[in-house]
């Protein structure tokens, strides 16, 4: 059994072993505690040192790449545009409601209403972002940013699209060779269905509850899950760079992750990277951070360069981020984000 060497917690397995002292932490976060604190003072040296780290004469302009490619760019109107777009976007929602239903007839698990806590719509959010990617890919496609039509409908087609799965099991369900829809109306049977729901509480063999007029609770909750599901591919897809003036989505051209564990060296190398960015010399950014720390994510901190550009007028985004080992997963540097913009290609290796 040994402890933390800097909180003394007791480490029953794993930890991180520092290997030039073999001594060992609880993780990454105790190893290298002051890393931030000595981060930041060195970042103040090296601004104070040089405050205008790039040489005076920048190295010419590279050629451009291979040119992005121009899909998109149609001679459709945009109010046609986005009538498509609502069209593609329910058009798949409820292919996927029709296939959603497919699965259930054959496998008897409600997986589009499985929720954690009763409460968090997990299997509906999950099955809606599958039944919003006709929005998402549509979005992309022609190059159109959400209008509020667009949001409207994949809210409303959303939770539409979840009754439909349930209106699918009513129009093809069975039952001793005689079909549902004979004997019941579909909103008689969705009451049946819903409250007679029972669900499974705890893990493994736990009791089973019936949920009598709580199944329609469960059931709305389901349904707004669904419809935010649909919602979020929505706001994946209208969440990337824009070009305003092209009115085209930016295409990412590369990104570039490089890691370390010496506060000191990383902020003498960022500095430059920084000033690069802010000053519009995007592409001598890129290049000192490719040089900066050692390729991938393997150290503590790990900073990452990605880089859009538009395929229609050429101008070329460069963002920098870092990140550091966290409790789950890793966790973003608050406040470190930088960026650059210019109207030069930008080359990128990774
Ligand atoms: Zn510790
Ligand atoms: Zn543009």
């Amino acid at each position: 059994m040994t402890h933390c060497a800097n909180c003394d917690k007791t480490i029953l397995m794993g930890g991180v072993k520092e290997p030039e002292s073999d001594r060992r932490f609880c993780s990454a976060g105790c190893r290298f505690k002051d890393f931030h604190t000595k981060f930041e003072a060195a970042m103040a040296h090296a601004v104070a040192d040089d405050p205008d780290p790039l040489p005076a004469q920048g190295p010419a302009a590279k050629d451009e790449g291979p040119p992005l490619d121009d899909f998109g760019a149609s001679m459709v109107g945009d109010g046609a545009k986005d009538v498509v777009i609502v069209g593609l976007g329910l058009g798949a929602a409820s292919a996927v409601a029709i296939l959603i239903q497919t699965i259930y007839s054959m496998v008897h698990f409600e997986f589009f209403s499985l929720t954690f806590w009763f409460v968090v719509p997990a299997g509906a959010y999950l099955c809606g972002m599958l039944a919003g990617l006709g929005f998402w890919f549509a979005l992309r496609t022609f190059d159109r940013l959400p209008t509020p039509l667009t949001w409207a409908t994949a809210l409303m087609g959303g939770a539409l699209a979840y009754v439909a799965i349930y209106f699918c099991l009513w129009w093809g369900l069975e039952i001793e060779g005689k079909l549902m829809r004979d004997q019941v109306g579909f909103i008689d049977f969705l009451r049946i269905f819903l409250v007679n729901q029972k669900i499974q509480v705890g893990r493994g063999a736990g009791p089973v509850v019936e949920l009598g007029n709580w199944g329609y609770a469960r059931f709305g909750i389901n349904l707004v899950g669904f419809a935010l599901g649909v919602v979020t591919m929505v706001a994946i897809a209208g969440g990337k760079t824009y070009c305003p003036k092209c009115r085209r989505y930016f295409k990412t051209v590369g990104t570039q992750v490089r890691t370390s564990i010496d506060p000191e060296t990383t902020a003498y190398q960022l500095h430059p990277v920084i000033a690069g960015l802010a000053s519009g010399r995007v592409q001598e950014a890129v290049d000192l951070h490719a040089a900066s720390g050692v390729p991938g994510t393997k150290g503590y901190w790990t900073s990452s360069v990605v880089v859009e550009g538009c395929p229609g007028c050429g101008r070329h985004h460069a963002t920098l981020t870092a990140t550091v080992p966290g409790e789950k997963g890793v966790d973003h540097v608050e406040g470190f984000r930088f960026l650059g913009t210019t109207d030069l290609a930008v080359q990128i290796s990774a």
